[in-house]
């Protein structure tokens, strides 16, 4: 897989964990703690309403203790003063004081006098049931101990649930003798809970435990309520929430179960800050996959792709002058400078290593061109010290003599041959004399011969040497300038001597692919040509010029021009040919050498001249010998 999808992948599963993750936090923690904080607050709001009503029977419990602890009440319960009912006992008194009963009893529980009535309407009420209860000996708040006493709770009457509160009757100032009882008690009616629910602004429902009317839940509560505590929850609907409660009457029994209806609004703010979250957590993550993705890809991916690219490149199109050139500080800036210094190295050894090998397969020609020639010169030598041994015994000087007694003996020929014993001997040697010359002189025909046969095998061995090495096809990245300018060295002694103004015409140029020691041989051989034909015809100023130049695709062009003794049309058709000089000392090869040499690098040389006297230009032709990727741009 490549590194691109590993990353996209690796990025795809930490943003699917990161939108996971929160997701879970959401659930399993941010929303059961909104939940929490909803039911603690649920918890007070039924506090509150619970200590609503506790206030409101403090409230009675403070109207009773008006009422209880007054002489004249003191002084009622013993003598039932008519007077005391009359001014004080009227209907009025329910409704200034907002109370449903009052209820005046002595110490042996015995009603003195008690009566219920509507707060509003101030008519009489049905309570029979509350006042029996009250003269009953174990109701709970009808006797008192002590002239602080007091105490109140809630008692289920026919009329409907009642507070009620209860003093011990005593003097105004607070003394005994306790003469009795005090209660005063209000219906906890529609109007009531109405205003507690104001006061407390709470939505409340109360239902007495007997009432036919209570929901089934709300009966489940209170049959449950001893399990699950005072106070139980329900999850009415996705914006209420129902908190359940019930007070037990004076004797103790469950008397009323409350329910308090309350908007969710926590909650609610919780699951919209849960969406929130979410959202930006979704948006977070998906952004930050964004960027990262980017940067990362900027940054690392794109690079290691194109250093992959490059490196796969250069293995197999084998190219060794492709470089990355990162201009980057950081780890990927030094790996692809390194990855460009060792292809750099490489390409470098790479070179040397063919150079070498070139110049290794060169001397091994060269040697064993040498050694044949080598031969071929110790059996010219042998043939020449053979000549040379009998040219220094030479056989003219016994002739010279004979020769000189002839003609010395000339006027008297007849007598000479016919009496001296000289002439004999004379006639034996001229005669020995001439076989030795005519045997020598086959003899040094067949050296000379012979040696012309070494001469030739030079020849053939070097032209052999010249065959083979104009065959090769190495090649190597070779700077025209540099190759120039070893021409230029090697003719200066030349140069110098004659004075001759030299100009070099160089385009800047990248490396040429090109056999770097045949380019040079040729350009040598072109110059020297150019500068001796200069000197051998004499002018005011002479003048070199080399140019070179780019030609069509990827091929250049080199001229060689002089002002010297140029050439007429006869010579042009053989200057190419082996041998062919026009120079008292030439051979003839040079040319011809250089001919050969630029067609085996496909290209061609040609020669040109105005006429004689008119100087000349030779001109190199050379395609594909630049870089590819230069001529594309
Ligand atoms: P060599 O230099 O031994 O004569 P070359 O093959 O180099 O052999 O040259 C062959 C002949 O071509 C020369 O002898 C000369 O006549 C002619 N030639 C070469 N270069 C020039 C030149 N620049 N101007 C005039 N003639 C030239």
């Amino acid at each position: 897989m490549s590194l691109r999808k590993q990353v996209a992948g690796l990025l795809l599963a930490l943003s699917i964990v990161f939108v996971a993750m929160t997701f879970a936090i959401q659930v399993w923690v941010v929303m059961p703690a909104f939940e929490e904080l909803e039911l603690s607050a649920a918890n007070r709001d039924v506090e509150r309403c619970v200590n609503a009503i506790d206030r409101d029977l403090q409230f009675l419990s403070g109207i009773a203790n008006d009422w209880a602890a007054w002489d004249d009440t003191h002084r009622y319960v013993l003598d039932h003063n008519e007077s005391f009912r009359k001014t004080n006992l009227m209907d009025e008194a329910f409704g200034s004081t907002r109370v449903s009963l009052i209820c005046i009893l002595d110490n042996q529980r015995q009603i003195v006098w008690g009566e219920a009535r509507d707060m509003d309407t101030l008519e009489l009420l049905d309570a029979d049931d509350v006042l029996t209860s009250l003269q009953s000996p174990d109701h709970p708040l009808t006797f008192h101990d002590s002239v602080d006493g007091a105490s109140q709770g809630i008692q289920l009457t026919n009329v409907g649930p009642m507070l009620l509160a209860s003093r011990p009757i005593i003097t105004s100032k607070r003394e005994g003798p306790i003469n009795g009882t005090m209660l005063m008690g209000r219906l906890l009616n529609e109007n009531e809970i109405a205003g507690l629910a104001e006061r407390t602004q709470l939505k409340i429902n109360v239902w007495p435990v007997d009432a036919t009317d209570m929901p089934i839940d709300a009966l489940e509560k209170l049959q449950t309520r001893t399990e699950s505590g005072d106070k139980q929850f329900v999850v009415a609907s996705q914006d209420e929430l129902h908190a359940y409660t019930s007070l037990d009457d004076v004797f103790g029994k469950p008397a009323l179960s409350i329910r308090v209806d309350l908007p969710r609004e926590v909650t609610l703010q919780g699951r919209v800050a849960n969406y929130v979250a979410m959202a930006c957590s979704v948006v977070g993550g998906v952004l930050t996959l964004a960027v990262m993705w980017f940067v990362l890809k900027w940054r690392i991916v794109s690079p290691l792709q194109a250093m992959a690219d490059h490196a796969v490149r250069v293995g197999s199109q084998d190219n060794l002058k492709a470089r990355l050139s990162l201009s980057r500080k950081d780890e990927i800036g030094t790996l692809a400078n390194e990855f460009d210094r060792m292809v750099a190295g490489l390409a470098e050894s790479r070179a040397k290593v063919l150079d070498v090998a070139h110049r290794a397969g060169m001397a091994e020609i060269a040697s064993e061109v040498l050694h044949n020639v080598g031969n071929a010169v110790n059996s010219a030598n042998c043939s020449i010290e053979l000549l040379e041994e009998r040219l220094q015994t030479p056989k003219w000087s016994g002739l010279e003599r004979a020769t000189h007694l002839l003609v010395e003996q000339a006027p008297q020929a007849a007598v000479f041959f016919s009496q001296d014993a000289r002439a004999p001997k004379l006639l034996n040697y001229l005669s020995v004399l001439s076989q030795t010359l005519k045997t020598d002189h086959e003899a040094n025909k067949t050296e000379v011969a012979r040696l012309r046969e070494t001469i030739r095998h030079i020849r053939d061995a070097i032209a052999a040497q010249q065959t083979f090495a104009g065959k090769s096809n190495f090649r190597q990245e070779v700077v025209l300038d540099v190759i120039i300018k070893e021409v230029l060295r090697i003719n200066g002694d030349l140069i110098r001597s004659s004075g001759i103004d030299v100009a070099v015409d160089l385009p800047s140029l990248p490396e040429l692919h090109l056999n770097k020691s045949k380019m040079t041989q040729v350009l040598v051989n072109l110059v020297r040509n150019a500068l001796q034909s200069m000197n051998e015809y004499p002018a005011d100023q002479h003048r070199l010029k080399i140019a070179v130049s780019c030609i069509d695709e990827q091929g250049i062009s080199i001229e060689v021009t002089d002002t010297g003794a140029g050439f007429g049309d006869d010579v042009r058709t053989k200057l190419f040919t082996h041998g062919f000089t026009t120079k008292a000392e030439g051979n003839g090869f040079g040319l011809h050498y250089c001919a050969n040499a630029i067609r085996e690098a496909g290209g061609s040389l040609t020669a040109q001249s105005p006429g004689l006297g008119m100087g000349a230009t030779f001109k190199i032709s050379l395609p594909q010998v630049l870089p590819a990727s230069l001529s594309a741009s």
